[in-house]
């Protein structure tokens, strides 16, 4: 059996019924130039031919509508007409699917796994139930695969470049996306961050992908950001398949906007893979929900290095507002100082949530006035998540001394 595009090609659909619904659908998507010879049409099939301006010939077929076709599709409701229409086509030497399956082509059952597709098809003519039954027990078989980062996706022919984005949320691995997963499997180029789960998934790597630590330390940026921006075009540019894989989420303080403007502009696609964000993540990892009815009805993340500007500040005195500072250690006294100067209660609950999601998560919790002395005296370090508000208040979900996989277990 052999595997056909009909991408551009001239596809003939005869009846116009829930079959030809199905079929039509998949063949619009395979990007087909279908025609439809029909005296009426199912509802589903009529407005895939309004929406998609399907040409649509409103009576039975005649011979000569084969002309041009490369397929014909024929599912009619009535046998001898889709009988009649197959053997035309036989003699005509034009491909044949349908119903009774007596045409040369058989529909597959599959799965697409990233660019690649897995098909199921029946040997002994057309069976499309127990195609589905193999497609769907084959897709759970591949879904673990991906899951795991087992299946061997990395194309062995060059082709088109691109580069993906890819969100690897705050520590292990079984925190990121199936699409995660696939993407890494699929990648010829990882282009990583210390952060996340870079080291867990790059284990699993096969030798001939090339791995590039970016690694940024707080205070030690090993390669520029516009090295990095550099460093992915030109990969990508070259036809190869780029993973950019950074830590939580690439559109929360990962610069990931700046590498998706960089891309545009030298004309490579690109694409952003979403995952937990840390803002969010580790303060759950410890118990404390960013939001909590009664409690914070909103939350405002800000970046700890940068400036603390007016609405830091409102959120930060609002007692109904989660503040969620990352990349906020080193400036942990500053943050403190400006919140009191700015009259922000000194007894206002904080919380430090150190490795979250990983064997070496540490919470402290302590206080706007206690905040300094505490960070001190348990050494705080990155990475860290700093969280102000009520929210953090000792155990307001859990008992303090848990994370919540302590609790879960218990
Ligand atoms: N894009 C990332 C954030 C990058 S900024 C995201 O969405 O999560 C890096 C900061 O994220 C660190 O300084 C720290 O504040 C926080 N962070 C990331 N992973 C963390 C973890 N596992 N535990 C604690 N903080 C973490």
């Amino acid at each position: 059996m052999l595997g056909m595009s009909i991408t551009g090609r001239d596809v003939l659909m005869v009846g116009g019924g829930a079959v030809t619904a199905r079929r039509l659908s998949r063949f619009i998507a395979e990007g087909a130039r279908v025609r439809i010879v029909a005296p009426e049409l199912h509802e589903t099939t009529a407005l895939l031919v309004r929406r998609h301006e399907i040409p649509w010939r409103a009576r039975p077929v005649r011979a000569r509508d084969l002309r041009g076709a490369w397929l014909v599709h024929v599912a009619t409701g009535d046998r001898r007409t889709d009988r009649m229409v197959t053997a035309l086509c036989e003699r005509r030497r034009i491909l044949c699917a349908g119903e009774g399956a007596r045409g040369a082509v058989r529909m597959t059952a599959q799965v697409d796994a990233g660019d690649a597709t897995v098909a199921v098809a029946s040997r002994v003519g057309a069976d499309p139930r127990r195609s589905a039954a193999v497609r769907d027990a084959v897709a759970d078989v591949v879904a673990d695969l991906i899951a795991d980062g087992r299946l061997p996706l990395r194309r062995r022919r060059s082709g088109m470049g691109r580069v993906d984005l890819v969100g690897g949320g705050p520590g292990p691995a079984d925190l990121m996306t199936v699409r995660a997963r696939r993407l890494i499997a699929e990648a010829d180029v990882i282009i990583a961050d210390r952060l996340g789960p870079a080291a867990e998934v790059l284990q699993s790597v096969t030798s001939d992908v090339e791995v590039i630590d970016v690694g940024k330390q707080p205070g030690h940026h090993p390669v520029s950001q516009e090295e990095i921006n550099r460093l992915i075009v030109a990969r990508a540019a070259a036809g190869l398949r780029v993973v950019r894989l950074k830590g939580g989420d690439p559109f929360v303080f990962g610069r990931g906007g700046e590498e998706v403007q960089a891309c545009l502009a030298a004309g490579i696609a690109v694409e952003v893979t979403p995952a937990p964000s840390s803002a969010i993540a580790v303060p759950q990892a410890a118990g404390i929900p960013v939001t909590h009815r009664g409690t914070a009805a909103a939350f405002h993340v800000v970046n700890g290095q940068g400036e603390l500007g007016p609405t830091t500040l409102a959120a930060l005195a609002d007692p109904g507002v989660t503040t969620v500072v990352l990349m906020g250690v080193a400036a942990l006294s500053r943050l403190v100082d400006a919140a009191l100067l700015h009259g922000v209660p000194p007894d206002r609950p904080m919380a430090f949530v150190e490795s979250g999601h990983t064997a070496e998560q540490r919470t402290t919790w302590t206080t706007l006035a206690a905040a300094v002395a505490d960070a001190d005296e348990v050494s705080l370090r990155n990475p860290a998540v700093i969280v102000v508000g009520d929210v953090a208040i000792p155990g307001l979900l859990l008992p303090t001394s848990t994370t919540m996989s302590e609790a879960a277990s218990a």
